[in-house]
């Protein structure tokens, strides 16, 4: 039985500095949490900056980054590894999440509550005293490299009773609180990322406070910081305002017309 090396290649080392705008104090939360190798849990809304974030603190912390975006088909298998024949026999494959356990990366479990509950619990023994994963199909116990540290993120507006974290899951984290940034640093972080003018990233910022207006009223999100991000692109790639904000808020946000045209009034009406 051969181990396969390929997955350790999924490990990031991050050279240059991610852009991120510290909103609070965040990163020296988080730092403090990395120190006790503490697992984190990122809390907030879709497109506010939870990933920019791990990526800024990892590159911060010089540690490979690791990710993985879960979804409700993602098995314990996906995260940990599974025997693959080869021509030369089974070979095992580490997963992305053993990969990050052996080499002391950081691991980041994107959108963790997507993922079915009996995959979630395979990080439990990495999340206490153990700090050990135990790969039960090929009969190991991988203690986790000392520089091992596990964040996840999740989305209490998504929470359904179907689809939530077990409160055993959750209480294993120390949460650090995400939100759409005020609207001065919000506009700088816009105008930074798409490289356009102070006037028309207060203007995004602007339909991004409106749009979030309408949370709970039929929108179950409103305009996101990437999604205000993408109409600054659209227009500094010569799209007309209108066009923009269509493309890449109004048409994705919602497949309502009525919430869209709604949406549509609460924009004109800030411009
Ligand atoms: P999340 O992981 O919360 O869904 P992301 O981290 O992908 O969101 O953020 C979406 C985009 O918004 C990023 O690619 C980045 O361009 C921008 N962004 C949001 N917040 C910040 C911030 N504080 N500093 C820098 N960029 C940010």
């Amino acid at each position: 039985m051969t181990v396969d090396a390929s997955a350790h290649l999924a490990a990031e080392l991050i050279r240059d500095e991610p852009y991120y705008r510290p909103v609070g104090d965040e990163i020296d939360l988080f730092a403090a949490a990395y120190a006790g190798r503490l697992p984190v849990m990122l809390k907030g809304p879709t497109g506010c900056g939870k990933t920019r974030f791990v990526e800024h603190m990892a590159w911060r912390l010089k540690r490979p980054l690791v990710t993985v975006a879960a979804h409700e088909d993602l098995t314990a298998a996906d995260l940990a590894g599974r025997f693959l024949l080869a021509p030369e026999g089974t070979v095992w494959h580490d997963g992305p999440l053993t990969a990050a356990v052996r080499l002391g990366a950081i691991c980041y479990l994107d959108e963790i509550v997507e993922a079915r509950q009996d995959t979630t619990v395979v990080i439990h023994p990495l999340t206490d005293a153990r700090r050990a994963l135990p790969l039960d199909k090929k009969g190991e116990l991988v203690p986790a490299h000392p520089d091992f540290q596990l964040t996840i993120s999740y989305n209490p507006g998504y929470q359904s009773a179907v689809k939530d974290l077990k409160e055993s899951t959750k209480q294993r984290f120390v949460a650090i609180e995400f939100d759409y940034p005020e609207p001065a640093i919000e506009a700088e972080i816009v105008m930074r990322e798409a490289g356009v003018a102070a006037a028309l990233a207060g203007g995004l910022v602007d339909v991004g406070l409106r749009s979030r207006n309408l949370r709970g009223d039929g929108l179950a999100e409103g305009a996101s910081t990437r999604m205000l991000i993408h109409a600054a692109k659209l227009v500094r790639g010569g799209a007309p305002l209108d066009a923009a904000l269509r493309s890449a808020i109004l048409l994705p946000i919602t497949d309502e017309p009525d919430l869209r045209e709604a949406l549509a009034a609460a924009i004109a009406a800030s411009l």
